[in-house]
């Protein structure tokens, strides 16, 4: 059975306390695939390619917003809150499973849907279906223009659709990727309400992760895409009563405030049944 170790709650949505921007910008590792093609995508990503490829046009492309590879904030939210959820249930902390995922059972481990009034950890601050959660995940956009992001050519691969495997024969299908190149710099932003430094820590411990390639967005994973390494580049802090900023976090002093953040939330994780 998971306990529950205290772990700073948060103040609550009627009352603000604090809001957060943490500015940080991801890097990616491998190639990316970052969603499934729309037509006019792929016409613009196939004109940009500009060659003969023996096909009508490419398969997967990255989705594009203004002009920019774009991976969006809520992919972005998933992928942070799948890995603090699997750490912290590892740890032996009460983490639910949203019920939206739980079709097929509860996995060990987990509890199922936290009811609204006593939150666990992850739900606090991702939120719920029913109620809204204290961190918001901005787009993440290429610093660069499309054309300038882009793989120089398309890779072809033997493809497993991941959702229909290989009962359709239509799933082994020869496809062509255009994904984002390696080495591409994307900025995005996390703004954060109320927020504690054990969350905060916990956002840490997956730029920790991400220098290791351990933190993939998009598509075509398990065939070495989407890799990318995240490093925050700034913390501010505002205070509310008037609106205003408090504290901002660079440099040795952002590496100073994280690295406190990081080892509170390495104290919770101790506090856990499993540590
Ligand atoms: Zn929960």
């Amino acid at each position: 059975m998971s306990i529950e170790p205290e772990f700073e709650k948060m103040p609550g949505f009627h009352v603000l306390e604090s809001l957060w921007r943490i500015e940080y910008k991801a890097v990616s590792m491998e190639p990316i695939l970052t969603q499934a093609a729309t037509e006019e995508a792929q016409e613009l990503v196939d004109s940009i390619i500009g060659k003969k490829i023996p096909k009508d046009m490419p398969d997967a492309v990255p989705l594009i917003i203004g002009g920019k590879a774009v991976i969006t904030g809520n992919a972005v939210k998933g992928v942070f809150r799948h890995l603090i959820s699997s750490q912290l249930t590892k740890a032996g902390l009460r983490v639910c499973c949203q019920k939206v995922k739980s079709r097929s059972g509860i996995p060990e481990g987990r509890v199922s849907e936290c009811s609204p009034e006593k939150p666990c950890f992850v739900c606090t601050w991702f939120g719920t279906p029913s109620r809204q959660g204290a961190l918001h995940f901005s787009l993440l956009r290429s610093v660069k223009e499309i054309e300038e992001v882009l793989a120089d050519e398309p890779i072809p691969m033997i493809a497993l659709r991941e959702d229909s495997g290989a009962v359709d024969p239509k799933a082994r299908a020869f496809m062509l990727l255009a994904p984002i190149r390696e080495n591409v710099e994307f900025r995005g932003w996390i703004k954060g309400e109320n927020l504690s430094e054990e969350i905060i820590g916990a956002i840490k411990e997956v730029q920790d992760m991400s220098e290791k390639g351990f933190v993939q967005f998009g598509g075509y994973k398990t065939r070495g895409f989407g890799a990318l390494r995240i490093e925050i580049l700034k913390v501010e802090k505002y205070e509310t009563t008037p609106f205003k900023l408090r504290e901002s976090y660079e440099g040795e002093k952002l590496e100073e405030f994280l690295k406190e953040c990081q080892e509170k939330y390495h104290s919770l994780m101790d506090r856990g049944s499993k540590s």
